[in-house]
């Protein structure tokens, strides 16, 4: 992967290898940071990139630098037009990824939250698939648990915790899987190493609730919406136990990164005929053509970066008549 022309740092758009922190920064020592992860996608026909649900993004990474007493003195908003500003001076023309960060930038020795001197960075890169076996994947239930609410809370996105997600994937990529499933403490699924999972039974979706120390996903409640409002499928909230899912009709993890993948095996089981489903199948489409602005109903979550020329003709008019 070759490195982001620019970045988003200290207020403006800037070359990104102008753009450095030192060694004893806060966060890289101790993981005093969180993060947002969204996706821009290209759309061939109309020449343009869709940034999905940037401002919902945005508000849960507040939300998660709250956790961290963060103040990062930017509003969703102004967090929105950095990015959709970034993306222009990079010019993708193909699906990326934006990495918003949120860190404590002091260079001293100390653990701690408040009164700390916090930057924040964004980020884009080109991005195709985070996970290969998307149409099937085959996954394990990992050895290791879930961080608690009470440790590092799940539902921020902080970086520390990535830490546990790095021990979950990694044991399952050296053992040949392609993903793991994690339990809480209590035996109870809670999600991926960086997804959200679903699972179907006898026609009613279920995920486990966000009291089950996970992320509160945004691709999570995009789904929810779809499979109660376009499928017609009941959706619970609840506890999950391990042997649900041995015995589901079909699985899957949603995510930002890893989007709408089928899960077909777990632990050498194969999960309902061992095929994506129908469902899941359904549902992918659904959200592939949602996501590149496709879908007139879901069209308000898909922000346009690239502006139109009748808009770049009247802006730039704006700038001549202000000279
Ligand atoms: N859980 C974890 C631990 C994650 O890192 C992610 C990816 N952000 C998700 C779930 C999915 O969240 P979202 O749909 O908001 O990308």
């Amino acid at each position: 992967m070759s490195l982001p022309e620019y970045a988003f740092f200290k207020g403006q758009v800037r070359k990104y290898q102008d753009c450095k922190v030192g060694l004893l920064t806060n966060a890289l020592n101790y993981g005093t940071a969180c993060f947002a992860g969204l996706r821009g996608y290209w759309n061939e026909e109309e020449e343009q990139l869709y940034v999905f649900r940037v401002q919902d993004h945005f508000r849960r990474f507040l939300k998660s630098a709250r956790l961290l007493m963060i103040d990062t003195g930017y509003s969703v908003d102004e967090l929105a037009s950095a990015t959709l500003e970034l993306l222009r001076a990079e010019g993708h023309r193909e699906d990326c990824y934006v990495r918003p960060l949120a860190f404590l930038s002091v260079e001293a020795i100390g653990v701690k939250l408040n009164d700390m001197e916090s930057s924040l960075s964004i980020v884009t890169v080109p991005f195709g698939r985070y996970v290969d076996a998307e149409e099937g994947a085959h996954v394990t239930f990992s050895a290791w648990r879930r961080v608690d609410d009470n440790a590092i809370p799940a539902r921020g996105k902080i970086a520390g915790s990535y830490v546990n997600s790095a021990f979950i994937k990694t044991d399952a990529l050296l053992a040949g899987f392609d993903e793991a499933l994690v339990l809480n403490q209590d035996g109870h699924l809670s999600e991926g190493s960086a997804e959200n999972i679903f699972v179907i039974r006898d026609g009613i979706a279920a995920t486990p609730s966000i009291t089950d120390n996970v992320l509160e996903g945004i691709t999570r409640r995009t789904v929810m919406q779809m499979l109660r409002d376009d499928i017609g499928m009941e959706v619970q909230e609840r506890s999950i136990d391990r042997t649900e899912i041995y015995l589901a009709d079909e699985v899957f993890f949603c995510g930002t990164g890893v989007q709408i993948a089928a899960i077909t095996r777990v632990d050498y089981r194969s999960i309902g005929t061992g095929k994506m489903g129908p469902v899941v199948s359904e549902l992918r489409d659904l959200y592939f053509n949602t996501v590149r602005g496709k879908e007139d109903k879901y069209r308000h979550w898909c922000t346009p970066v690239y502006l139109m020329q009748e808009e770049q003709a009247s802006a730039e008019a704006a700038i001549a008549s202000a000279d």
